[in-house]
């Protein structure tokens, strides 16, 4: 989607840098809660490719967070109780998008929302008995999710893999196609909030300043000045100047570009991801599973999209980092 809009002035009250599920997720509350207290703000989206384009336009749209997996890396950092409450705040975001999914669909099924059992294969003994560990002290936690794990037989019978995966386990989730989603989102948007929201797309933005033309010594995501007159921003454009008294920085990895102050502290990986059409044997085999092959601490990932008439339902895989040159350092910083 490319939106060419006129742009009325060049003053916004809040610029929002970049168009993924992010700078949509910060317009929505933006708006919705401005308009609450009767108070909407003028918004500015300024995207440097088409709308959505970023890593959120090409994600496979996998809605687990290998709760697990999650538990045990949280527990060593924030403690067991607070680790627990957080993997449960991520499985509740199924629910909620789902309820969000039927709303924007109207049943056409445009956002590809469908429920599935997620199945990650482990290839070695040593990953699969980690695993089950990890499955079983994530049951004495949060009891209410069910993990279901299958020994080597068992898991080659039930999900029709090959002899080289050595065990499995599986828990209920779901895919979306995330382009479609965060495209409705703004579209919604567009016509509910129309003078309050503009987006511009192709439009690279290349520096801040302060409005005294300082350059802006951005520290966090969210910058906000005090007063309209003089204490604002200029965001410098490859269409053009604007002022605005806050920046909300959607950028994903590209957020060190702009804000200084994480330059040290964070960096981009590539992802990758391929879409391929099977023949008609594969026709919907994805409806009921999506797939994780779990190699040590990475995995690739497989789900597919929903079938039709004329398609058999284009199969997505994602991954590949641990096999990329230098077991994916070739990837960092990209
Ligand atoms: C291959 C792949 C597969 C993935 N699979 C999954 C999955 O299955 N499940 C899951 O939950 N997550 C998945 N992810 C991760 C998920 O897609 C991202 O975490 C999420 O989409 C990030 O959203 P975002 O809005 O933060 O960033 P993005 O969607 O990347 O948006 C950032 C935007 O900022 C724009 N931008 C950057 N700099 C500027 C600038 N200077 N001026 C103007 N615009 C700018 C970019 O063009 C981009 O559109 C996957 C990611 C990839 C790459």
């Amino acid at each position: 989607m490319n939106i060419v809009q006129e742009i009325p002035s060049d003053q916004a009250e809040i610029i929002i840098i970049g168009s993924g599920i992010a700078a949509a997720a910060a317009a929505n509350s933006i708006l919705v809660e401005t308009r609450r207290v009767n108070n909407l703000r003028r918004v500015l989206v300024i995207e440097s490719r088409e709308m959505c384009g970023g890593g959120t336009g090409r994600g496979n749209g996998l809605l687990n967070c290998a709760p697990h997996e999650m538990f045990h890396r949280l527990r060593s950092t924030i403690g067991l109780h607070r680790a627990a409450a957080l993997v449960r705040f991520q499985l509740a975001h199924i629910k909620v998008l789902r309820e969000l999914c039927q709303e924007i669909d109207r049943g056409d099924g445009y956002t590809e929302f469908r429920e599935k059992e997620m199945v990650e294969l482990y290839l070695t003994e040593r990953d699969c008995k980690i695993a089950f560990a990890k499955a079983r002290l994530f049951a004495q936690w949060i009891p209410e999710f069910k993990i279901a794990t299958f020994g080597a037989d068992q898991a080659r019978e039930r999900f029709n893999v090959s002899q080289a995966v050595e065990g499995a386990l599986s828990y209920d989730s779901a895919t979306i196609s995330p382009f479609h989603f965060v495209n409705s989102i703004w579209n919604t948007l567009l016509l509910k909030y129309k003078p309050f929201l503009y987006i511009m797309t192709h439009t690279n933005v290349v520096a801040i300043d302060s409005v005294k033309g300082d350059p802006c010594k951005c520290e966090s995501l969210i910058v906000s000045a005090h007063s309209t007159k003089d204490d604002g921003y200029v965001v410098r454009t490859t269409r053009g100047n604007f002022r605005c008294n806050h920046i909300v920085h959607a950028t994903n990895a590209f957020a060190p570009d702009l804000v200084p102050g994480l330059r040290s502290k964070m960096t981009g990986i590539l992802g990758t991801m391929t879409a391929m059409r099977p023949g008609f044997g594969l026709f919907n085999l994805g409806k009921r599973y999506a797939w994780s092959v779990v190699h040590g601490k990475t995995c690739d990932n497989a789900m597919q999209r929903p079938a039709n008439q004329r398609s058999p339902g284009h199969i997505i895989t994602s991954g590949g980092f641990s096999r990329a040159a230098g077991h994916g350092t070739s990837m960092i910083g990209v």
